[in-house]
């Protein structure tokens, strides 16, 4: 389809060459540690086995001190510690829900805010994370899209979430003792559902992933770790190539024409285009099936029509639908529907031989529902004019 909306993207560039001061560790992939290392003293020889020994004290045993680097030589050590730190975001505030939902509000440099949310459940824990500070998209029933584009995360920010919930949940196992694949965790799944688009901050979201799945290190399987996009169709079979990792998608509306207001990005990839695109994803089988993410809006997207043409679009792809009933935030242009409704809709979802689990609002107390993560502090507002008119309402 042809479109001319104004969507851009700022994309921030990583510097590649040295930065002065110390550098910092986490983040690296282990061919760029690799490369760091060398270049700041470190015999080339040496260089594979330093990776290892470095990197499962960072990923395996959350060590954050060179000089608990047992393995290492103690010179060595000094001099790590003089080129190098492993730094991680700060936690500011930390709420804990009566259901056990745990938000944290973390600080990146420059003094920017992002939240993250730890949700458990009887039989895993799902660590709610973020890819950028605000974002470009203006999705008109989320707070995040009110919130303008401050920057990316670096793949250390987005990776240093899941290591200070590990760090707050105390779930670091102790040297010799493996890297936790065996046993049940609290910290058992990732879903890339905070805020941002992942799919426009790719290589970072792509390295930090790489390292969460690395086997000695945080070691979560692939099929544990979800990126949720609204749809950017060009980066889809990037994910799979590169991350393979599991899908959501911002699905939302059956039409183009109540799916370009949602969804704004609709405009410049549409629904048969994001459909195509899913239905190429390489990796989508009965076993590991696509998620299409739902909102549920009052007389928006809601009618028993919406719910079979849903299935209908959707035929042939492997998936599963999940309804979310929106949570409402101040000045919302939209309202939840009502109960019967989202279960009259799953009911004809299920019927037609989808999965349809409606998602069970979690933290509401402490307003830590993902997908609606907000930063109090965070004051670059795109205003409610800017998003009203994106949105055409
Ligand atoms: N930018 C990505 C990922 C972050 S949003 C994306 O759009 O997919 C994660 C999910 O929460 C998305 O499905 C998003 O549409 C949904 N969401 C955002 N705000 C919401 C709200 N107020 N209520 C319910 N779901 C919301
Ligand atoms: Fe951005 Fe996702 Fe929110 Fe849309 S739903 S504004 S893409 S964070």
């Amino acid at each position: 389809m042809t479109n001319t909306a104004p969507i851009t993207q700022d994309v921030l560039t990583i510097p590649r060459k040295l930065p002065e001061g110390p550098v910092n560790i986490v983040g690296l992939t282990r061919d760029r540690l690799r490369e760091v290392l060398i270049a700041h003293g470190t015999p080339e020889k040496q260089a594979r086995m330093r990776v290892n020994q470095i990197w499962q004290w960072v990923y395996g045993w959350g060590v954050r001190d060179f000089a608990e680097m047992t393995n290492l030589s103690k010179a060595y050590r000094a001099e790590l510690a003089e080129k190098f730190v492993i730094q991680i975001p700060e936690i500011v505030n930390r709420e804990i829900s009566a259901d056990g939902t745990r938000k944290y509000l973390v600080r990146i440099a420059g003094g920017h805010e992002v939240e993250v949310v730890y949700i458990p459940e009887t039989d895993r824990g799902t660590l709610c994370i973020s890819s950028q500070v605000g974002c470009t998209l203006t999705c008109s029933f989320c707070h995040t899209g009110t919130q303008k584009l401050v920057r990316n995360l670096t793949a250390g920010e987005i990776i240093g979430q899941v290591m200070l919930a590990r760090d707050d949940l105390d779930e670091w196992p102790t040297k010799g003792q493996g890297f936790g694949t065996e046993g049940p965790r609290l910290l058992s799944n990732i879903v890339l559902m905070g805020m941002g688009e992942p799919l426009y901050n790719f290589d970072n979201v792509r390295d930090a992933m790489k390292i969460a799945m690395d086997g000695e290190g945080i070691a979560l399987s692939r099929r544990r770790i979800t990126l949720s996009t609204s749809g950017i169709v060009p980066e889809i079979h990037k994910t799979a190539e590169e991350i393979g990792c599991m899908l959501a998608v911002s699905f939302h509306a059956t039409t183009d024409e109540v799916r370009d207001k949602l969804v704004p990005i609709n405009r410049k990839w549409n629904i048969a285009a994001l459909l195509e695109a899913l239905r190429d994803y390489p990796k989508a089988s009965n076993s590991e099936r696509i998620t299409f993410e739902y909102v549920m809006l009052k007389d928006v997207n809601d009618s028993d029509e919406d719910a079979r043409r849903l299935v209908k679009l959707i035929k042939g792809i492997p998936a599963k639908i999940n309804l979310i009933p929106f949570n409402e935030w101040p000045g919302a242009p939209h309202q939840r529907s009502d109960w019967e409704r989202i279960e009259r809709f799953a009911d004809i979802v299920y019927k037609a031989g989808y999965a349809s689990p409606i998602r069970t609002p979690r933290g509401e107390d402490i307003m830590a529902a993902c997908g609606q993560l907000k930063s109090a502090t965070e004051r670059a507002r795109k205003s409610r004019k800017d998003i009203e008119a994106e949105a055409g309402l």
